[in-house]
């Protein structure tokens, strides 16, 4: 089993590789077909086993370059730590793509996170607190989204975050496609599935 099996690119496979992966971890070889394939996924994994590659591949693959000005793909996530993680990570599967990112979060002002979205943004890692925050000052786009990813859906339901998650999915286009990634499946994170992936393919490790 190896990354070449996988219909990624050259750009995202030397980079796989210069990240020092020999192998797909089991919730990479599992999850990275089925998105690329382009169903909703349904991923229960914790930290440390590749979850974040096993949907950030597809991503890159999907996104293919920069394009027009808007974000294409919605990334959220529960913690600012978190959120910074992600993007490192698109940052190096990323590094032979001119694929931007911009990641937002609390704790900072929003001014500079601003700024980035507008100079223009592919993939957009965010907290729903502050995407809904930048979001409300009318500065990002979102009618170009065609995928949304939750990571760490459990510790978002937690959180408390799930109003702002329904808003926030009021106002995307229902034309896209999910990934929903949780270390664990309790009964909130299964009623969050119901609602937001349509036919989900579940891939467990
Ligand atoms: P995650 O579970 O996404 O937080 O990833 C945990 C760590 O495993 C990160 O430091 C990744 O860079 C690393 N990692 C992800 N996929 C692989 C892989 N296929 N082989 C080796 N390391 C990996």
């Amino acid at each position: 089993n190896s990354f070449e099996d996988f219909k990624l690119n050259r750009q995202l496979l030397n980079a796989v590789a210069e990240a020092g992966y020999e192998q797909p971890t089991p919730i990479q070889q599992q999850a990275i077909p089925l998105a690329m394939a382009g169903h909703d996924v349904l991923g229960i994994a914790q930290t440390g086993t590749g979850k974040t590659a096993a949907y950030i591949l597809p991503l890159l693959m999907k996104t293919k370059y920069a394009q027009g000005h808007h974000p294409r793909v919605l990334i959220l996530a529960p913690t600012r730590e978190l959120v910074m993680q992600i993007d490192k990570a698109i940052a190096e599967l990323g590094k032979y793509t001119d694929i931007r990112h911009v990641a937002l979060y609390g704790g900072i002002g929003p001014k500079a996170q601003i700024e980035a979205v507008q100079k223009g943004v592919d993939i957009l890692v965010t907290t729903p607190g502050r995407f809904s925050d930048i979001y409300g000052r009318g500065e990002i786009v979102v009618k170009h989204l065609n995928t949304l990813v939750m990571d760490e859906a459990d510790k978002m339901m937690d959180m408390g975050f799930m109003p702002q998650i329904r808003k926030i999915l009021e106002v995307i286009p229902v034309k896209r496609q999910n990934m929903l990634f949780s270390a664990t499946f309790p009964t909130k994170v299964e009623e969050l599935s119901y609602e937001f992936l349509e036919f989900p393919m579940r891939v467990e490790v």
